[in-house]
């Protein structure tokens, strides 16, 4: 499988450059450039497949000659200590929980695939550093997810505030190869300059510089795994169409569940299902996209103004106009909807979803409500771990919540190797400095 940019440019890369140089050098993001059809791979997986064998199975298929199977068994091996789990809740709906992982949301399984693959590539002659700009606790999903790792540094910037989560027995002065940088400024601020750093070839190449951001196609990817594990562990059961219920923020997950439908999963439908912050459904439907300015919510990964993969939306939009137009579901679920789904799925199921979970449910209900009966089996997808908004979760179901201690570890303050300016002069001392 190639990768192409989203900006016009009819250069194609390998997944190994698409990854360890991961933004266009004429702008825009990398896209696939052609469908893998990998029926052959997943259809005959049985019931019993784990998550890693299936990695295992479909990568070197996906990676022709880039990734053999020894390759792609160290990778699945490697990377995933941790696996998705579907639960079918009855003959119409399943949930697919994706928030075993270190930090409890499902981007663990982008960023660890990301970690475990890029070793691979530059096993026994190079080295890389992991540029990355962090909100939340993605930070240490990428410290976690790196550390470690032959030939590899990662740097993580932070936006002003407290950075929290990470063991300073990983960083870089204490003998492991993380390295925390504070930016004086915002994570647009942080962002920028993970692209400018990138862009500066002579530098990058000095280093190596690639991103674990979305923005390098080596996260999205693998996200189209666990929507064909959902398949194999449900097909057995399935007399009807698929559709799958997707909460909707920076719109990756729902990209990796198109790339799972072009890779040959017999899927019918996806749900894209926002919050208040929904611009993307009007865009969706064919019109013009504007932003609208960004409203605060009960589902706060949800709550982005401007999707940071809308230029993959774009081009998956130019190439299939007709399947985005009709086969993905714009919804829009408020706050009190939300409340509401998570409030039903505790007492229909005995269910607990976080905020970005219900909403997810909640516009599958919706879906499901408006097509009446045999409208197929949706999946829901679980993002979140509910404890990570155990206060709210608790509030709503009126029970307290067990935190687990991964996810407690999660609050501890640390402090940064550095503290900058935004720019990137300060940033490249910084990292001089350090290495
Ligand atoms: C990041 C996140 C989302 C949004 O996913 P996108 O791929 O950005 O659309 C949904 N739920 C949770 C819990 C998240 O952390």
């Amino acid at each position: 499988m190639q990768f192409r940019a989203t900006q016009l440019d009819d250069s194609l890369v390998s997944f190994k450059d698409a990854v360890l140089r991961c933004l266009p050098p004429g702008g825009g993001l990398y896209v696939p450039a052609s469908v893998t059809d990998m029926r052959q791979f997943f259809l005959y997986m049985d019931f019993n497949t784990s998550y890693p064998e299936l990695v295992t199975t479909v990568t070197p298929g996906l990676l022709q000659g880039e990734l053999n199977p020894f390759s792609a068994s160290r990778v699945a091996e490697s990377a995933f200590d941790f696996e998705p789990e579907l639960k079918q809740l009855d003959d119409s709906l399943s949930v697919l929980t994706l928030y075993n992982g270190p930090t409890g949301v499902f981007k663990d399984f982008g960023i660890a695939f990301l970690a475990a693959v890029i070793e691979e590539l530059i096993k026994n002659k190079g080295f890389a550093m992991i540029l990355s700009a962090a909100k939340g606790d993605t930070g240490v999903s990428i410290a976690h997810a790196f550390y470690k790792r032959h030939g590899i540094i990662s740097v993580i910037l932070y936006p002003s505030g407290p950075i929290r989560g990470l063991d300073p027995g990983s960083f870089i002065q204490n003998g492991g190869n993380i390295i925390p940088i504070q930016i004086k400024g915002t994570f647009d601020d942080c962002q920028r300059l993970v692209a400018e750093a990138i862009h500066d070839r002579p530098f990058a190449d000095r280093y190596g510089i690639t991103s674990a951001n979305a923005i390098n196609v080596g996260r999205l990817l693998p996200q189209a795994f666990y929507y064909l594990y959902a398949f194999i562990k449900l097909k057995q059961h399935l007399k009807e169409d698929l559709i799958f219920s997707v909460p909707c923020g920076n719109f990756g997950n729902l990209i990796a569940g198109l790339y799972a439908w072009k890779f040959g999963i017999p899927l019918s439908g996806i749900i894209a299902a926002m919050n208040a912050n929904n611009a993307f459904g009007d865009f969706i439907r064919g019109k013009e996209y504007s932003p609208h300015p960004l409203v605060t919510t009960n589902s706060p990964a949800l709550d982005v103004s401007q999707p940071s993969n809308y230029k993959r939306l774009m081009a998956f939009y130019q190439e299939a106009p007709a399947v985005m137009r009709n086969m993905v579901y714009p919804e829009a679920v408020d706050d009190q909807a939300t409340v509401a789904a998570m409030e039903k799925a505790w007492k229909k199921y005995n269910l607990i979803l976080d905020p970005h979970g219900a909403v997810a449910y909640a516009a599958a209900e919706r879906y499901a409500k408006a097509r009446g009966d045999s409208y197929g089996h949706v999946v829901v997808l679980a993002t979140g771990h509910p404890a990570k908004q155990a206060d709210l979760v608790s509030e709503i179901l009126g029970r307290e919540l067990e935190i687990p201690e991964r996810l407690r570890k999660l609050r501890h303050k640390t402090d940064p190797a550095a503290l900058i300016d935004p720019q990137l002069d300060a940033l490249q001392g910084a990292i001089a400095s350090c290495v």
